[in-house]
């Protein structure tokens, strides 16, 4: 895949960048090496400085940034602003809490004097998705720098300039030279990455092909690593459910970042006995979306990011509907206009045994099932391979107890959306992937626990 802007919501080509040959990631490789070594000895004040000053150029230009996000993958452009602060809410939650999460603990034992102590490891590899193309990047960059880490990030080939505009974000803010750099590099440059003594771990937030592709790799070299890869999430709605409150949910939550989010609701699965007004709540909504130009603050569902991504998605469908579903709305390409447009579309009468059921759908298209009891909706909510979020309706307590306990995902979400926040916790089970990030659990991620015994 060429390393280039491509405006997606009018196929324009705007930018082409040569990627980096052997010699220049070599060089990029030992600058961060040396870097490291001096970084690692900097405090947790100056670090706390830099992560601050860092959320300001975030905040003082988030115009600018968004514009580029948008021009570059086609979400919203309010949904872009809204991404860039919450990438500047990042960088103060690691600034003010990394010292508390990385400071001494001490453990009593037979020794006179025992602890944990945190030290970082190195350089990190950070291979970055296009789809929330800053928040990605500053999830890991600001736990990882805190720690004392340098990062060198392979972002997606699709999102060269918000990949550069990030190290440019990350210099301004005083952090010193080479301590984060972006390689313009194509995947195929990663495996070989990997084996350099020098990069002691790395992260990758992608695709499962991707995931298992570094993991393979680093696995050959005994090194870390953090996955955070596909979804499938369920949205349960169960009779005692706000069904108002729950389609108008599921509505954002499907159709969040124009549908290609790993943790937007993508499968809905309705009890029957209210399966029927639910089912004409979404379809009233979905019809309501305005489709269109993701600079137009009016807009609501922008392009899909890629052409490829486009006819992927709409294959799916096809063989959702070959293999017995329904289309309730939309299911074919908007062709009256240029750029990778996908309408809002609602898939329905789905029976378990159809393959696309346990596929992930990334665009705009909600998979719609029914289902007898709260039995049947663990047991549907449970059947793919992925275990990333998941969203349950319901105000009795016994119901969301079970649900809370028996669901199979790295998070579950009662009476709201799957989202992501710093306090928390973020990550999947199953084939969504290992490993942490945000929170305390994220920052200890790249950190070598150290045990200190003194007699
Ligand atoms: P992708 O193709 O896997 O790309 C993600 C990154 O991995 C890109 O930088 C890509 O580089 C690189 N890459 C691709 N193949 C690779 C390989 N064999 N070895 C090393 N690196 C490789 O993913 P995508 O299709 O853009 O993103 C969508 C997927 O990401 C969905 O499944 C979504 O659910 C998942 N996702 C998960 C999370 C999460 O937090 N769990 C968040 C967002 C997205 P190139 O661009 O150069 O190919």
């Amino acid at each position: 895949m060429a390393i280039a802007t491509i405006n997606p919501a009018t196929g324009e080509l705007l930018k082409t960048f040569e990627p980096l040959n052997a010699t220049e990631i070599a060089t990029k490789v030992d600058f961060a090496q040396q870097a490291f070594e001096q970084y690692r000895k900097t405090g947790f004040p100056e670090r706390a400085l830099w992560m601050q000053k860092a959320a300001e150029v975030l905040e003082q230009e988030k115009a600018e940034y968004a514009k580029l996000m948008t021009l570059e993958m086609g979400k919203p452009f309010k949904a872009a602003i809204a991404e860039v602060e919450k990438c500047a809410l990042v960088c103060r939650y690691y600034a003010d809490h990394a010292p508390q999460f990385l400071s001494d603990v001490t453990v009593k034992t037979d020794a006179s004097h025992s602890f944990v102590r945190y030290q970082p490891l190195g350089i990190i590899l950070a291979v970055m998705p296009w789809n929330f193309p800053f928040w990605q990047v500053f999830r890991f960059a600001a736990p990882a720098l805190m720690a004392g880490n340098v990062g060198l990030l392979k972002h997606a080939s699709n999102v060269p300039q918000c990949a550069l505009a990030i190290e440019e974000i990350i210099r301004r803010a005083g952090f010193p030279e080479g301590v984060f750099q972006t390689l313009l590099i194509g995947a195929s440059k990663v495996a070989s990455l990997m084996a350099d003594d020098r990069i002691k771990a790395a992260t990758l937030t992608g695709s499962e092909p991707a995931g298992a592709s570094l993991a393979a790799a680093s696995g050959t070299q005994i090194k870390k690593t953090v996955l955070e890869l596909g979804g499938s999430d369920p949205f349960i709605v169960l009779e005692s459910a706000d069904l108002e409150a729950a389609a108008s949910t599921a509505t954002s939550a499907r159709m969040l970042n124009n549908g290609q989010s790993c943790i937007a609701a993508k499968r809905f699965i309705v009890a029957e006995s209210v399966a029927d007004k639910f089912e004409k709540l979404l379809l009233e909504k979905f019809q309501a979306l305005k489709v269109g130009d993701p600079m137009d603050p009016e807009t609501d569902l922008g392009p899909l990011a890629t052409p490829d991504l486009l006819k992927e998605l709409d294959q799916q469908v096809h063989a959702c509907v070959k293999n017995g579903a329904k289309l309730l709305i939309g299911g074919h390409p908007v062709s009256d206009r240029p750029g990778n447009y996908y309408p809002p579309t609602i898939l329905t009468e789905i029976s378990p045994e159809n393959p696309m059921a346990k596929e992930e759908f990334f665009g705009p298209v909600a998979m719609l099932f029914r289902v007898a009891d709260l039995d049947a909706a663990i047991k549907l909510a449970n059947s793919t391979p992925f275990g990333l979020g998941a969203s349950a309706w319901t105000t009795n307590a016994e119901e969301r107890d079970r649900l809370t306990e028996e669901i199979e995902a790295g998070s579950v979400f009662i009476n709201g959306m799957v989202k992501s926040d710093p306090r928390l916790p973020f990550g999947g089970i199953k084939r969504s992937g290992y490993g942490r990030e945000l929170s305390i659990q994220g920052i200890h991620e790249f950190v070598n626990v150290k045990t200190v015994w003194v007699k």
